[in-house]
């Protein structure tokens, strides 16, 4: 059972989750070479995952068979598990003879969310329709956990290439919930909740006014969205994108918007690969926490994140980022790539 350890003095939070280093390349570069005929993500290895919690299917066809469009499995190698005491607690230091080391049942799901049955690396070789099916597939999956009632927080995140993270080539993304809310939404939470007590109003809503009346870090806009190199921007060509009118939770997006979201994050993602050529690549979605009403001072994003260099001593150290690319010239350079609309 993977244990959500708390650091004793700073709070910090870590998933301590030995099944994965059971994983295949557990510390190796993604397999970018692996055979469609090995790959468990590709239609027709469907009995090479566990079975299948959601997909969008053709009309009859059966369950963890082929004939779907985006498929939904329990992570092999979870690093949260529903299968723990939710009361037991573990002294990881008996030694110690003290609480002082106590971690706690990293209770929770870890769920892949695989967004094409091909082979294919990245999410923009999707067709924008293709995209927006696996954008309201992870509406759907959050809204689902949030029902369940068993998770405070669910995050979606995506990692292409091992410089992101990867393990396996095949298009994907994750949803991991957690019995508590992550550090850093927990200070965009007490941020924004700041904010709006001595302004009445969302800081995000304001920030995107005076970066559309600004435009040097605009990048893309639509109707519902708008996409910006962020003020301070941790890593070069790092991209949000936010919806234009207030909204805390991404799950309570109508099929519409998730749709528009999946257009808007595929037109930027292009301009980025343009631009950079492929890189390797996160993205991440910061929506509020579970056990929230709608919040009027939270505001969900998507971050994108180029992958261009490594995190080094300094960000581990200093938890500081040195970008080399303002976000100015990022959102600059970005414009003049991407196609129209
Ligand atoms: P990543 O490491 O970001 O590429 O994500 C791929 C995830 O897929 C990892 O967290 C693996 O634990 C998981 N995984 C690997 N093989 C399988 C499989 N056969 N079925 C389900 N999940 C898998
Ligand atoms: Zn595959
Ligand atoms: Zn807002």
């Amino acid at each position: 059972m993977p244990e959500l350890r708390r650091d004793p003095v700073t709070g910090q939070s870590v998933v301590i989750a030995e099944s994965r280093s059971q994983r295949p390349g557990a510390f190796e570069a993604v397999h970018d070479d692996l055979a469609v005929e090995d790959c468990p993500f590709c239609e027709g290895s469907e009995h090479l995952t566990p079975g299948e919690v959601a997909a969008l299917r053709y009309d009859g066809t059966e369950v963890d068979a082929p004939g779907w469009q985006v498929r939904v499995v329990p992570n092999k190698y979870p690093a949260t598990s529903l299968g723990g005491d939710a009361s037991s607690h573990v002294d990881a230091s008996s030694s110690a003879g003290s609480d002082w080391f106590v971690a706690e049942p990293a209770i929770g799901s870890h769920e892949v969310i695989i967004e094409s049955p091909r082979h294919i690396r990245s999410v923009s070789e999707l067709g924008v329709a293709e995209l927006a099916d696996a954008f309201r597939m992870y509406a759907g999956r959050l809204a689902h956990h949030r029902r369940s009632g068993r998770a405070r927080y669910a995050m979606v995140f995506k990692n292409v290439g091992s410089g992101a993270g990867a393990s396996m080539p095949h298009t994907h993304s994750q949803l991991i919930t957690l019995p508590s809310v992550p550090a850093p939404v927990a200070r965009e939470l007490r941020g924004s909740l700041e904010f709006y007590a001595n302004n009445g109003r969302c800081v995000y809503c304001e920030l995107i006014d005076r970066e559309r009346g600004d435009c040097a870090r605009v990048v893309a806009e639509s109707k519902w969205y708008v996409a910006i190199c962020p003020f301070a921007s941790r890593f070069p060509y790092e991209v949000w994108l936010l919806p234009r009118n207030h909204a805390s939770s991404y799950e309570t997006s109508t099929s519409c918007q998730s749709g528009a979201a999946a257009s808007l994050t595929h037109r930027v993602l292009r301009g980025v690969e343009r631009l950079l050529g492929r890189p390797d690549y996160n993205y991440v979605i910061h929506t509020a926490p579970f056990d929230t009403e709608t919040l009027d001072h939270y505001h969900w994003r998507l971050e994108l994140i180029p992958r261009l260099s490594k995190i080094a001593g300094f960000e581990l150290g200093a938890g500081v980022y040195i970008n080399p690319v303002a976000p100015e010239t990022a959102a600059r350079q970005l414009r003049e790539v991407l196609e129209p609309e």
